[in-house]
């Protein structure tokens, strides 16, 4: 299976991971992933409580709102405080 890859400007090959999920449970709604995305790939959107909340008000939790704009350079990862993140190479489709 061949993965996608790129090049440096040295030309040296790397293989982006890209994002695949957000962990909704551990998400502060900060938004420093949402800033430093150089893509369209995240949404802030409003959670209302559950039974299992301690609070009653609403909570902002980001998502990923179009996976396929990623370009896999992790830099949301870096920035997030709670590391919400999940990130996974991705097979080159066919
Ligand atoms: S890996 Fe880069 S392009 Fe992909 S979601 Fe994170 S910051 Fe955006
Ligand atoms: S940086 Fe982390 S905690 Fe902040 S909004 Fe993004 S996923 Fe949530």
């Amino acid at each position: 299976m061949s993965l996608i890859t790129g090049l440096t400007r040295g030309g040296k090959a790397w293989t982006p991971a890209f994002v695949t999920a957000v962990n909704e449970e551990t998400c502060i709604g900060c938004g420093r992933c949402f800033k430093v995305c150089p893509r369209n790939v995240f949404d802030l959107e409003e959670r209302e409580p559950d039974d299992d909340d301690d609070s009653d008000d609403v909570r902002s939790v980001m998502v990923i709102a179009d996976a396929s704009d990623c370009i896999g350079c992790g830099s949301c990862a870096r920035v997030c405080p709670k590391n919400c993140h999940t990130h996974e190479p991705q097979a080159l489709l066919a």
